[in-house]
């Protein structure tokens, strides 16, 4: 195995490796540790090249470091990438990556993301204790994505207060790009609270799933975004808030769980805030997964009851951002980059 230093200023470590015995080709990110130890989920992706898992990884790790300093989860930011087909995952490659994950001593502890599943994590816990996210039968905090989804309902109440000036969602209309593993169970909760409900998705059988068990509409995949609705809550895919679909949006407010939602980052949440819609930020509103998995860090291990009183306290985190945004007449993502970076701020001072 051969695990290569890579610097990159800004990061506090970043390294390759290659295992020809596995076939592993991975990276690790270690962005920022300030608050605690890097925590971030490990993707497999049929990556193009190096150079586009490593920018991936940077990017990843970063947003990570941010979405934990926001939730105070008192874990810093770090990802991992394994550059393969998700058809051709084998046991092996995920041996030598809890090796790879060792070699950085607990600066990083990986997770579930992206064609990355629990007996994967097992495989790579054989080799390393820096593994968390197991089911809770292997002494984890369990599916983060039920938390995810409630930590997004509770910030999508914030929002609605934000926009409506209540959070009351009966008869709301809720359009939801992704009844997934966050989108479906969002829906169960919006469905309780009154919302009205449509969704889309490029997968027949969520689609046929969230139509019998939340009534909800349908829209097609490339008229999602011209919905006339109230709340838009995008579920899928990142990047989707771009030039070509903020002009067209009809909702009053963007309240999702998907990763990285602004195309540009400091221009489309500007083209937002000039359309008078309120943006819930995406890593603010999708921190109920981390904000789980971080419990099991906790003295005495992973406890539920204190779980979901910080997941629940995404509302308050919304509505202040929310606050500081209109007394400021920042972006909402502005306003959630100056909380993130004030605690980082507050963390390395009380080293
Ligand atoms: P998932 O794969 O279970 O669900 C995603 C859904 O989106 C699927 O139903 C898929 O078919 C659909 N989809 C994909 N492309 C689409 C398109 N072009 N149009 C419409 N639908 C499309 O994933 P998930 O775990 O529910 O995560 C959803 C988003 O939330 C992702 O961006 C993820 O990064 C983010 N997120 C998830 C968690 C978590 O705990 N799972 C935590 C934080 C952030």
């Amino acid at each position: 195995m051969d695990i290569t230093p890579i610097e990159v200023e800004g990061y506090e470590k970043v390294a390759k490796c290659t295992d020809e015995e596995s076939g592993l080709r991975a990276l690790i990110s270690v962005h920022n540790t300030t608050l605690g130890p890097a925590l971030g989920g490990l993707r497999l992706w049929p990556y193009a090249s190096f150079d586009d898992a490593l920018t991936d990884v940077l990017r990843l790790s970063r947003g990570m470091t941010f979405k934990s300093a926001v939730a105070r989860t008192g874990l810093g930011g770090g990802k991992s990438v394994v550059m393969a087909d998700p058809e051709m995952k084998t046991e092996k490659l995920f041996e030598a990556m809890g090796k790879f994950v060792d070699s950085f001593g607990g600066l990083y502890t990986t997770a579930e993301d992206v064609n990355v599943g629990i007996p994967d994590l097992l495989a790579a816990g054989r080799f390393t204790k820096y593994v968390a996210g197991l089911s809770r039968e292997d002494g984890g905090s369990g599916n983060p994505s039920p938390y995810t989804a409630k930590g997004t309902f509770e910030g999508l109440r914030a929002t609605a207060i934000e926009a409506f000036g209540s959070d009351d969602l009966d008869g709301k209309h809720v359009v939801i790009q992704g009844p997934g593993s966050v989108g479906l169970p969002l829906g169960h909760f919006l469905k309780e609270a009154g919302a009205k409900l449509t969704v889309s998705d490029i997968n027949q059988e969520n689609i046929d799933r969230a139509v019998e068990e939340l009534g909800a509409e349908v829209a097609a995949p490339e008229r999602v975004y011209d919905v006339d609705c109230d709340i838009f809550a995008p579920c899928a895919l990142g990047a989707i808030l771009n030039d070509e679909t903020i002009p067209r949006l009809k909702c009053k407010a963007i309240a999702g769980a998907s990763n990285n939602q602004l195309h540009d980052e400091g221009r489309h949440d500007v083209m937002l805030k000039q359309r008078g819609i309120v943006y819930a930020p995406d890593y603010v509103i999708n921190a109920g997964g981390i904000i789980n998995v971080s419990v099991e860090f906790h003295e005495g291990g992973y406890d539920e009851v204190v779980a979901m009183e910080k997941i629940n306290n995404i509302f308050f985190a919304l509505q202040e951002i929310y606050e500081a945004a209109r007394s400021r007449d920042i972006t909402t993502h502005r306003a959630a980059q100056e909380v993130a970076e004030a605690n980082l701020a507050a963390g390395a001072a009380a080293i």
